[in-house]
């Protein structure tokens, strides 16, 4: 089979990777627009359950991936009143330029044909010379805007603003904390992901941004401001910008996924929001359905269909409950007053994913903890 692919995140080479292992007669190309060494990011999170996934796919890349990751299993929950921690998540972090290098090499090996520094802008050609055209081509995918008739994509701008930075603060868990000041509220999302980085994601909600003025400040003036508003956290420690900018979440739904032989993957396809670290997750699990599909059946028509028919219930169930979490990130301002305790419980249980009795299983003492405070 000749399969073209737009895209060189993880979506698009773990599905290379993945087809060229299932046949090595696969002649497959990718066609990256930047560079093997850039890229924007930091940190991702993949959940215990995540890697099982992935070392069963891959576990040469699983191996490679997990010989230098940071592990926690614990969410902090930090306020003006303190910290409090609660136990019993399984997680971890690895850096997201040394995955796309694991990815990279390990396509390399297994011969798949990466081009670099190549920007593809005619879709039709491309769907042309080839059984199957993957667009894995990132939330701004131009192959579903070239074909947004086909794909019918929904495409929902939320009203949060938030930055993705980099610190050598090391945050030893996933720590949610928040920030009260004069201009509003702030949450910073931050992890650790090597033993001297953190991920450190700032959001807040739109009057708090421009009470703050951030319209009018740069790139350095940005990070001066948030480094005071986040004193108490970073100890000192500066916010390490990476091209970083001020980004609406862009919710991102197709009704169709695919159409003839083009197939949408990845961020491409759907996003779900990052309070709940999944975007890379999503795409490299794509990225195993649809190789799975294609090694079962010869016909692509009805592996696209099968593929569509059996991950879209799961990716609307996940991005319904990444749904809730965004909208309780949405509504900080109206946590001032909550307690350190409410505001860990209700963190704990925004998205519906977890419920109150499995926290309680998770994390007997906080639970407990809860329970007598009120
Ligand atoms: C600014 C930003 C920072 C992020 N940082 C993090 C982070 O620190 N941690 C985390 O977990 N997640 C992060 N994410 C989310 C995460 O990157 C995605 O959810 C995940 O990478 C999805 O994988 P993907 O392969 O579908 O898309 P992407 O990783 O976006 O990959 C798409 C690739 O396609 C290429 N491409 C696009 N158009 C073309 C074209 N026409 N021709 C050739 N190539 C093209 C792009 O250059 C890109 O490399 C970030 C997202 C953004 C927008």
């Amino acid at each position: 089979m000749k399969i073209n692919i737009i895209g060189g995140g993880p979506a698009g080479l773990y599905f290379a990777i993945l087809m060229k292992k299932a046949d090595a007669a696969h002649q497959i190309a990718v066609y990256e627009r930047n560079g093997p060494d850039d890229t924007f990011g930091w940190g991702v999170v993949f959940s215990g359950k995540t890697l099982a996934t992935l070392r069963e796919a891959d576990p040469e890349s699983h191996a490679e991936i997990t010989r230098t990751f940071e592990a926690w299993d614990n969410v902090d929950v930090v306020n003006r009143n303190g910290k409090i921690s609660i136990h019993g998540n399984s997680f971890s972090g690895v850096e997201r330029l040394r995955l796309l290098k694991i990815l990279q090499r390990r396509a390399e090996d297994l011969r798949v044909e990466v081009n670099f520094r190549t920007e593809i802008n005619d879709c039709d050609s491309m769907r042309a010379s080839c059984d199957l055209l993957v667009a894995a081509d990132g939330v701004n995918s131009s192959v579903r805007q070239a074909f947004a008739e086909r794909f019918q994509p929904a495409l929902d701008v939320r009203p949060n603003r938030y930055v993705w930075y980099g610190t050598n603060q090391l945050f030893h868990g996933l720590t949610l904390t928040f920030r009260h000041t004069a201009t509003g509220m702030f949450a910073a999302h931050s992890y650790k992901f090597d033993k001297s980085r953190s991920t450190f994601i700032v959001e807040c909600d739109p009057a708090t941004w421009s009470n703050a003025g951030f319209a009018s400040l740069n790139d350095a003036q940005t990070r001066t401001y948030l480094e005071q508003v986040f004193a108490p956290d970073l100890k000192g420690q500066q916010l390490l910008s990476n091209n970083s900018k001020w980004i609406n979440f862009l919710l991102v739904k197709n009704a169709n996924w695919y159409f003839d032989n083009v197939v949408l993957l990845g961020d491409a396809l759907h996003t779900a929001h990052f309070s709940i670290g999944s975007g890379t997750k999503l795409a490299m699990e794509d990225a195993i359905a649809l190789a799975n599909h294609l090694r079962k059946r010869t016909e692509i028509s009805k592996a696209l269909e099968e593929f569509e028919a059996t991950r879209k219930p799961y990716i609307e169930e996940y991005q319904s409950a990444a749904f809730e979490s965004m909208r309780w990130f949405e509504n900080i301002g109206s946590y001032d007053s909550l307690s350190l305790l409410n505001l860990a419980m209700g963190s704990m249980l925004r998205s519906g994913r977890v419920t109150y009795e499995e926290l309680r299983e998770r994390d007997p003492q906080f639970v407990r903890l809860y329970e007598e405070s009120k």
